[in-house]
């Protein structure tokens, strides 16, 4: 009787490990860089891919250091899509890491970058030149969207009408929320269109939706910002009343917190911009996300 426990018991591990370590065998794997381009893939993708994110929920992807575990990944997929512009400053070395057989999509391929900050109130150069957030704006995310299709329809031709129809769908959930998000916005006076946030993400946003972001820091969360890149803020946030700042889910809130402290301005809550939330939290998905942001500015700055 014991032996025959053992025995169903090694057979159920026999069976139970390989399902368990390779997924579902029949779908098609696909590693994105971190959880926004995940959440596009796996919407483009439907059912007929598993998707995994390297950077995940809530982490940030500027301070990403990829694992032995990530290489592995990188190496079992069919299918590799990254953000560009210099987000991913670790992928090359992990791709070599994996052996370089796996093709990479980079999905703002085709957007117009935005240069990075000159203005004198920005205070971080980026060392690649190019604002990397593209995905702030939602014209960019359809170029996105259609990168992906098409990504994926060259790895796995047979879901070729499955891509092109889930794309579609999706466009038109972002047509819908662009629309909203638009509406959410102009309820702001035009004197009260700026805020303040950790690191300089919003660039794209800004820009689309006519809110003026000033940032601490740079485009990049690997520098501390300087003492005169606060001073600085805290001045503007004085001489413009600067009604509300804005914590990030990926940086750490402290400096913002002491510059309210500072200035009597208020936290107005927490913006998303560089990683989804967990599913309990109000940016699980890029829909979500994009959501939740214009609805706390048009709440803290629409007076
Ligand atoms: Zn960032």
């Amino acid at each position: 009787m014991r032996r025959l426990l053992i025995c169903a018991g090694l057979a159920l591990l026999c069976c139970g490990l390989p399902a368990a370590a390779q997924g579902d065998s029949a779908k098609i794997k696909v590693v994105a860089s971190f959880s926004i381009l995940g959440d596009l893939v796996r919407n483009v993708g439907g059912d007929r891919v598993e998707v995994a994110a390297l950077v995940g929920r809530n982490k940030d992807a500027h301070a990403f250091e990829p694992s032995p575990a990530d290489s592995q990944r990188v190496a079992g997929a069919r299918l590799v899509v990254v953000n560009g512009l210099g987000f991913e400053g670790w992928l090359d070395r992990l791709v070599r890491a994996s052996g370089g057989q796996v093709p990479v999509v980079v999905a703002s391929a085709g957007i117009r970058p935005r240069a990075g900050p000159v203005d004198e109130t920005r205070f971080h150069q980026d060392r690649a030149g190019a604002d990397p957030h593209a995905w702030q704006s939602i014209a960019n995310v359809r170029r996105y969207v259609a990168n992906i299709r098409d990504a994926l329809t060259k790895v796995d031709p047979a879901g070729k009408g499955a891509y092109a129809a889930n794309a579609g769908a999706y466009l038109t959930k972002l047509d819908a929320l662009e629309r909203e998000i638009k509406g959410a916005l102009a309820r702001i006076p035009a004197d009260r269109r700026r805020t303040i946030t950790s690191h300089d993400a919003f660039g794209y946003f800004a820009d689309a939706y006519a809110v003026e972001f000033l940032a601490p820091e740079g485009l990049s969360t690997d520098a501390e910002p300087s003492a005169l890149a606060v001073a600085r803020i805290i001045r503007r946030i004085r001489s413009e009343k600067i009604p509300a700042l804005f914590l990030e889910n990926t940086v750490d809130p402290r400096l913002l917190q002491q510059i309210a402290r500072e200035t009597g301005a208020r936290i107005g809550g927490k913006l998303y911009s560089d990683a989804l939330t967990g599913p309990d939290g109000p940016a699980p998905t890029y829909l979500d996300m994009m959501r939740h942001n214009a609805q706390e500015l048009a709440k803290a700055l629409g007076g």
